[in-house]
């Protein structure tokens, strides 16, 4: 029996696959499938629904440049919409046909002999000659190894994986971790429980939301003259750039963010002893800064205690925290974020001479955060250094995307059997980020999810995002070793 053979297998049908998918037919590439483990599109949209959930980004700016979506209701995009969004980019494109679900990949290994790719799914196998991981970024759910939570009579989720079925009404609830995700959910769930406990290991920073309704006339004017939407994107992502010398510096305006953030608790706390815990003693940005109006409030309700210690273990009937005090919990919800490294879905693509991805990951990064020395023809979208928090992922996003394209593209007119980033590009590359990064906030002294625990940047790319786009506008072949395709 014959494998089916593909120019180019796609993994994962989350922005990141979606927009690869319609590059690719740009250039006039069709022969490819994308591989999708859930039964629907939509990425860490489609898998984070959490009361609140809600991106942190403005609307007009989270959509694909090629997809404007004049419908958002709120001028900050909120979960329902955005997944709603994806699938419609996904029927506007045709992309079902080419999407595989319930098909999760298993394993890849690069076939030396043929130049493929072998991919093992939960469906079948593949060979392609070219394989896109579009996995996502926080795509994988860390939940802390605590002592005893098998012992935990009640339910425990992960953020991520919202039990809709747990009804909290009445209960008493445990939230562990005080992140993007839990500063959202904290707010709508506060109200309706008997009593939540927050566990607050570090503190966030957290400033104003800007977030208010799209009105009817904005909507109408959008859907009416998509120009109109068009420069306010442009304007919007000027204003977001901007936020990148405040937001990866110290300096005065960092320190007027600050300002602003020490009132935005006390606003809302009267009790200074909370105000105390509640404020960072490390740099605004060194984190994540975090959006809300509704998070001190809720934190200040009769019925919330924010308990400033670790958690360490649980009884059948509760939490343990790390000064071995013991709380009761109906309920445990972990908000304590996503591996970053050594991912699993990493570790099932094994390059040249069998080494996989996660390693390679951990130990090189990745060039563009896309291509990685030993991996041949694989091209991963929100790899390693990819991130942002000033902007836009998306924008991230679709440059690498266009890369990627014209890397295929140059494949196929060029008649190229591999091609393969030059470890001295890639090892040259990750430096520079490195670098990069020791002169920026993120390295003035916390502990977060852009640094490994050897506090190399694993995440974030530390420039402006324009320059990014600038250095993935073109496939650079010279940073590769290219071999001929002798199939042909
Ligand atoms: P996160 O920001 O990594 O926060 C995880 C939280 O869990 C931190 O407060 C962490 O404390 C805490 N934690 C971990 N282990 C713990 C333990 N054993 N005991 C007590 N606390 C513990 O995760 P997230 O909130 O899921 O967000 C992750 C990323 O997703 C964000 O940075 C953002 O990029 C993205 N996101 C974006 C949005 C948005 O657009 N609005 C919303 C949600 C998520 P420490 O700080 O001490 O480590």
């Amino acid at each position: 029996m014959t494998t089916e053979h593909h120019r180019v297998v796609i993994v994962g049908a989350g922005f990141g696959g979606i927009g690869a998918a319609v590059r690719l037919l740009r250039k006039g590439i069709s022969d490819f499938v994308i591989l999708e483990a859930a039964g629907a599109p939509g990425g860490t949209w489609r898998d984070n629904s959490y009361p609140g959930c809600q991106c942190d980004i403005p609307s007009n700016l989270y959509s694909l440049s090629f997809a404007p979506n004049p419908a958002w209701s709120t001028t900050f995009p909120i979960q329902p919409e955005i997944r709603e969004y994806i699938e419609r980019v996904v029927t506007q494109f045709d992309l079902h046909k080419f999407t595989r679900y319930h098909t999760e990949l298993l394993d890849a290994r690069w076939d030396a002999s043929s130049t493929q790719w072998r991919v093992v799914t939960s469906a079948g196998e593949l060979s392609a000659n070219v394989l896109i991981l579009a996995m996502g970024f926080l795509s994988e759910p860390f939940v802390p190894a605590l002592d005893g939570l098998d012992s935990f009579r009640g339910p425990t989720f992960h953020s991520a994986r919202w039990d809709h079925d747990i009804d909290l009404t009445g209960k008493r609830v445990a939230v562990v971790g005080t992140g993007a995700s839990a500063v959202q959910l904290i707010p709508e769930i506060a109200p309706r429980v008997g009593h939540l406990d927050v566990y607050q290991r570090t503190p966030a920073w957290v400033i104003p939301h800007m977030d208010r309704r799209v009105t009817r006339p904005e909507q109408w004017l959008y859907r009416t003259f998509p120009v109109a939407q068009g420069i306010r994107r442009a304007m919007t992502y000027v204003v977001s750039e901007s936020r990148h010398a405040v937001l990866t510096r110290t300096g005065l305006l960092n320190r007027a963010a600050r300002a602003l953030a020490r009132a935005n608790i006390r606003r809302a706390v009267p009790d200074p002893e909370l105000v105390r815990r509640l404020t960072p003693s490390y740099e605004l940005g060194c984190k994540r800064v975090l959006l809300s109006n509704r998070y001190y409030p809720a934190l200040a309700r009769p019925n919330v205690d924010v308990v400033s210690d670790r958690v360490i273990g649980a009884t059948p009937t509760g939490v343990v925290t790390g000064s071995g005090d013991r709380r009761p919990a109906d309920v445990i919800i972990f908000a304590t974020g996503f591996k970053i490294t050594n991912r699993a879905c990493y570790q099932r693509i094994r390059g040249e001479g069998g080494t996989d991805l996660a390693s390679s990951f951990d130990e090189h990064g990745a060039y563009l955060g896309v291509t990685a020395a030993g991996f041949p023809n694989l091209f991963c979208i929100a790899g390693p250094t990819s991130g942002v928090g000033h902007t836009s992922f998306l924008f991230m996003i679709e440059s690498q995307q266009a890369y990627v394209a014209d890397a295929v593209a140059a494949m196929v007119s060029r008649s190229l059997g591999s091609v393969e980033v030059r470890p001295e590009v890639q090892d040259g590359y990750f430096h520079r980020i490195q670098s990069d990064t020791t002169r920026k906030v993120w390295a003035s002294g916390c502990t977060s999810w852009f640094l490994d625990e050897k506090g190399r940047n694993v995440a974030v790319w530390p420039g402006y995002s324009w320059t990014f786009h600038r250095r993935t506008r073109r496939f650079d072949e010279k940073s590769y070793h290219v071999t001929a395709d002798t199939a042909r």
